[in-house]
C-alpha cells in the first residue's frame, strides 16, 4: 500500500485557494462596514453543524464554500464599527497574517529552544515597558485575563499562605485564606479563587460607592475583622476598569491597605490598563505600577486577533516558584533543542500552545506604541461625546458616570415605572442586534435595565455614536406603545 501524508498532491490548488481566501478576507475587512453588524443564525445552518464526522475527505473548495455560506456571514459582529457589546476588540488583518504564519510554522511554545520563546520574551518586555512596570517582572502570554487571573492569584495563594500550598494542597490545613474585591470585579476572578479551592465564600464581595469603585473603609473593616475572626487575609484584588461602568478603584489607596496588612495586590486591567499608552488618560491607571501582579488583555483594546492576553508579576521568583516542576523528559541543558534560555511551561499550568506572540510583536511593529494610545484615546473622546448626546437628550438618561470608554444609559419617560422601562429598553437593544443596526450590550445598574455602550473599537467614528443615538430614539419611540 502507498504511504500517505495530509500535504496535497496538488500544492498549486492549494496555492490557488490560499491566495483566494486571502484576497476574500482583504475584501471582507474592507468592506466591514456595509454588513449589518450582526444576524441571527437561521436554523438551517445551525443544523448543518450537527452532521456525523466525515469519513471520506472533501476537496478544500466544497468546505471553503461552505465556509463562505454557513460561517463567515453569522460571525459575533466585533470587526464592525457598531459593535460596543461586552469588551471585544476589533482586530487587524496583518494581525491575522501573524496567526497564518505563526500557524503554517507550527510552534508549540511552552518551552525548547526555538525562535518562538524569543518574541514571546520581546513581547512581554515591551509590555512592562508599555505599562511602566518593573523591569524585573516576569511574565507569560496567556489566553486572556481569566487565564492570566488565575496565574496572578496562584501566586499571590503560593506565596502568602505561609506554608507549602504546592506540597500540601488546602486539604489538611485549617487555612482559611481570604481574598477581597468590589462587588463589580469581573466573574473570572471568582472561577479562580474557585478553582484554586479558597472557595467562592472567602472572596470577600466589598460594595461600592456611587462612582462604582470599592469602598475602602468597608475593606479595611472587613480584612480587621477576619484577622481578628482567625482568617488569613492574603490578597486584595484592584479593578483597572469595571466591565461594568469602566470605573476604576483607588489603586494607590489597595496598594496601602495590600502593603499594611501584608497581602498580594492583583490587578485585573484587562483593558484599563491600556490606558498607560494615552498621554491624556494615563493618569486613569496610577498605581498599577505598585501591584504585585497584573492581568491585562491584548485582544481587547490593543485589537490583536483572538486570543491574546498577558500576567505580569513583580517577583520573577515567586512566578517561577509556583509553576515550575521539571521531569526529566523535559529536563533543561544547555545546548541543543533542550537548551532554552526560558520555559515559559516554568510559569504557568499549560505546555504546549500556540505562538500567540507573534501577532502581537508584528501588530506593535506595524503601527506602533504612539498609535495604538491615540485609538485608546480616540474612544474615551467617542465615550464623553456619546455621554454628550445622552445629556442633551431629554429622554435619554445617564446611568454611571462615564470612566473611561464605557457609557451606561436608559430611555426614560414621565409616567413609565421601572418594570416598563426594563422591558422597553431591553426590546430597544434586541431590536437594534436582531435587525442589525448596532451591537451594545445590557447590564443592570441600581435594578434598571441598562443600555451599555463600550467602545474598544478602531473602526467606530464620532458619527456613527450619532446615528447611533437618533436610532434608540426612533426605536423608543416606536416601541413605546407596545410595552405594557
Ligand atoms: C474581558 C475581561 C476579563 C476576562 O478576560 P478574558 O480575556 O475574556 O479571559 C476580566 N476582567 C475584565 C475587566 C475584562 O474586561
Amino acid at each position: 500500500m502507498a504511504e500517505e501524508t495530509l500535504d496535497p498532491k496538488n500544492w498549486n490548488g492549494l496555492r490557488k485557494l490560499g491566495h483566494q481566501i486571502i484576497d476574500d478576507m482583504i475584501e471582507h475587512l474592507k468592506n466591514i462596514r456595509e454588513q449589518p453588524v450582526w444576524q441571527p443564525i437561521p436554523l438551517e445552518v445551525k443544523s448543518s453543524f450537527k452532521e456525523v464526522v466525515p469519513k471520506e475527505g472533501q476537496t478544500i473548495e466544497t468546505i471553503y464554500d461552505e465556509i463562505k455560506e454557513n460561517i463567515i456571514p453569522y460571525t459575533l459582529g466585533n470587526t464592525h464599527p457598531y459593535f460596543w457589546g461586552w469588551v471585544v476588540g476589533t482586530g487587524t488583518l496583518f494581525g491575522a497574517f501573524g496567526d497564518l504564519i505563526a500557524s503554517a510554522l507550527n510552534q508549540p511554545s511552552g518551552g525548547l529552544e526555538h525562535v518562538a520563546n524569543y518574541v514571546g520574551q520581546q513581547v512581554i518586555e515591551w509590555v512592562k515597558q508599555m505599562l511602566g512596570y518593573t523591569a524585573q517582572a516576569s511574565g507569560l502570554i496567556t489566553r486572556g485575563a481569566s487565564m492570566a487571573s488565575i496565574i496572578g492569584l496562584t501566586v499571590a495563594r503560593n506565596t502568602k499562605a505561609g506554608f507549602n500550598v504546592r506540597e500540601k494542597g488546602l486539604q489538611s490545613i485549617n487555612t482559611k485564606l481570604t481574598y477581597y474585591c468590589s462587588t463589580e470585579a469581573h466573574s473570572c476572578l471568582q472561577k479562580a479563587v474557585e478553582l484554586l479551592g479558597i472557595g467562592s465564600k472567602n472572596l470577600r464581595k466589598i460594595s461600592v460607592n456611587e462612582d462604582f469603585q470599592i469602598n475602602l473603609e468597608e475593606l479595611q473593616k472587613m480584612i480587621t475583622n477576619d484577622k481578628q475572626k482567625g482568617y488569613k487575609p492574603i490578597c486584595v484584588i484592584g479593578n483597572l476598569g469595571t466591565v461594568n461602568t469602566g470605573a476604576i478603584d483607588d489603586l494607590n489607596s489597595l496598594a496601602d491597605i495590600a502593603e499594611q496588612f501584608h497581602m498580594w495586590f492583583h490587578i485585573d486591567g484587562a483593558f484599563g490598563a491600556l490606558t498607560k499608552l494615552t498621554p491624556e488618560s494615563h493618569h486613569l491607571a496610577d498605581g498599577l505600577e505598585r501591584a504585585d501582579s497584573i492581568a491585562i488583555d491584548f485582544h481587547k483594546w490593543l485589537h490583536i486577533n483572538y486570543a491574546a492576553g498577558c500576567v505580569l508579576v513583580k517577583s520573577q521568583r515567586d512566578h517561577h516558584d509556583s509553576f515550575a516542576l521539571v521531569p526529566e523528559y523535559l529536563s533543561h541543558s544547555t545546548r541543543g533543542v533542550g537548551g532554552a534560555e526560558i520555559w515559559f511551561s516554568d510559569y504557568g499550568i499549560e505546555l504546549s500552545g500556540e505562538f500567540k506572540a507573534l501577532k502581537i510583536w508584528m501588530s506593535l511593529k506595524e503601527h506602533g506604541l504612539e498609535k495604538f494610545g491615540r485609538l485608546i484615546e480616540q474612544n474615551i473622546q467617542h465615550a464623553k461625546y456619546l455621554t454628550e448626546l445622552i445629556k442633551n437628550e431629554e429622554n435619554l438618561e445617564l446611568l454611571a458616570p462615564t470612566s473611561m470608554n464605557i457609557v451606561c444609559f436608559r430611555f426614560k419617560k414621565e409616567g413609565m415605572d421601572q418594570e416598563r422601562l426594563n422591558k422597553l429598553n431591553e426590546e430597544i437593544v434586541l431590536q437594534l442586534q436582531e435587525q442589525g443596526l448596532a451591537v451594545p450590550s445590557h447590564t443592570t445598574l441600581n435594578g434598571n435595565y441598562t443600555i451599555r455602550v463600550a467602545i474598544t473599537n478602531h473602526r467606530t467614528k464620532r458619527e456613527d455614536l450619532k446615528i447611533f443615538v437618533n436610532a434608540v430614539k426612533r426605536k423608543a419611540n416606536e416601541l413605546e406603545n407596545t410595552i405594557i
